[in-house]
């Protein structure tokens, strides 16, 4: 599973479906799961829509 680098979401394949970045890395670390885009971790990793992204990207 790779990360995209410019949204650090979640996804399978190339170019990434939510921003059509094709900056991907399957160097992540830590799985964090969006249910609520107006919850206070949603505003600390400065996403606006529910999803799995990952908190760190290398
Ligand atoms: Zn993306």
């Amino acid at each position: 599973m790779q990360v995209c680098r410019n949204c650090r979401r979640f996804t399978d394949t190339s170019p990434c479906p939510f921003c059509k970045s094709t900056n991907l890395s399957s160097s992540w670390k830590g799985l964090v799961i969006i249910l609520d885009a107006n919850s206070e971790i949603a505003k600390i990793l400065n996403v606006t829509e529910p999803g799995k992204y990952a908190l760190f990207v290398s």
